[in-house]
């Protein structure tokens, strides 16, 4: 099967419909990174999300609607806290973890008695949903474990021959996953971490727990367990307190004939001024954004890519070290 890339308008919108209609999936854009959709309703396409992916079968999907779909047709037990938050943050990256209604096919929850559900605001993705009044189970459109994709291309080279249609908005802006609130306690708990950050879940509602597992608990986001986001080359990661360090590494690596690049932030690419460099802009927005982007670039320019750590580690940057440390894991 050819797998084609289309812009989102009104014919690619109609393939998109029928495809889901049918049980096929069809990766579309998020505004954080894009997603491999299938009907939540039909099982057999729930399932081929996980074998188009190679995706664990204990790992969970978001469930993702428009933002006129009535969320009490799927779950149940909405608390105070998540309405205001769903007023203040959504359609955005923000996905939420209710009761379920068990009205999806149990492979989207993979056996838990709870559903994460999600509104996401890009313009593409709402016309996608609107076009097929479904929930769309979806995780990202990558190979599991691999980098996630911010970009129809990237979709392309991970899935090309497995799925039918890529529909194609263009670079996603947000670039890190949603992240994922548990609301099924008396406070709202950060499963994963994302652009919404802690301080401002707390800021709304008062308080926000970040979740740690306990040694020997079963894990409550059972996709955290998992080496994620990884390139395909070499990678070492270092604090930016060890730019030195992580120059040394760099020198010596150039001596030995290996092809290596830093992937840093802009402060720290003008301190350790080398000429192979990853650079992932200024701000912190600008840093989620290109990250992705960024290591999709160096895989295939390196055998070796040295990440260097922002220097500042709250807010969203929180969301972007879970990512960076995970893909540096060896
Ligand atoms: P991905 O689809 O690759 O963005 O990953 C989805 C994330 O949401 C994973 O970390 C899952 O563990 C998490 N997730 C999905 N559904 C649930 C759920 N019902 N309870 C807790 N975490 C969930
Ligand atoms: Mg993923």
């Amino acid at each position: 099967m050819q797998t084609k890339i289309l812009n989102i308008d009104e014919n690619s919108l109609n393939i998109a419909k029928n495809l889901i209609k049918n049980g096929d999936l069809v990766a579309f854009p998020t505004e954080t990174v894009y997603g491999l959709g299938a009907n939540a309703f039909n099982d057999y396409a729930v399932k081929s999300i996980f074998k188009a992916k190679g995706r664990p079968a204990d790992n969970p999907l978001i469930v993702h609607v428009h933002k006129d779909y009535d969320l009490s047709l799927l779950v149940d037990e909405i608390p105070d806290y998540a309405k205001i938050l769903s007023k203040e943050f959504l359609p955005g990256p923000l996905t939420m973890v209710f009761k379920s209604k068990n009205k999806v096919s149990p492979a989207v929850s993979c056996g838990l008695n709870t559903l994460a559900v999600r509104i996401p605001s890009h313009k593409g993705a709402q016309e996608f949903l609107k076009c097929v009044n479904l929930p769309i189970a979806a995780p990202s459109a990558n190979v599991s474990k691999h980098v996630s994709p911010v970009t129809a291309e990237h979709v392309f080279y991970d899935l090309n021959e497995k799925i039918p249609l890529i529909l194609n908005g263009g670079k996603c802006q947000g670039g890190i996953e949603s992240t994922v609130l548990d609301c099924t306690g008396n406070v709202p708990c950060i499963l994963r971490s994302g652009l919404i950050t802690c301080e401002m879940i707390a800021k709304i509602v008062g308080n926000c727990l970040i979740y740690k597992p306990k040694e020997g608990e079963q894990v409550r986001s059972p996709g955290m367990k998992y080496k994620h986001y990884s390139p395909k080359c070499k990678t070492e990661l270092f604090t930016y307190e060890e730019i030195e360090k992580a120059k040394e590494l760099y020198l010596k690596s150039i001596e030995n004939g290996i092809k290596v690049y830093i992937l840093c932030d802009d402060e720290c690419a003008n301190l350790i001024n080398v000429e192979n460099l990853l650079n992932l802009g200024k701000t912190e927005e600008e840093i989620a954004a290109n990250l992705y982007d960024k290591l999709r670039e160096g895989e295939n320019l390196a055998d070796l890519i040295i990440a260097v750590a922002p220097k500042k580690q709250d807010g969203v940057m929180v969301g972007v070290m879970n990512r960076l440390s995970k893909a540096c894991k060896s």
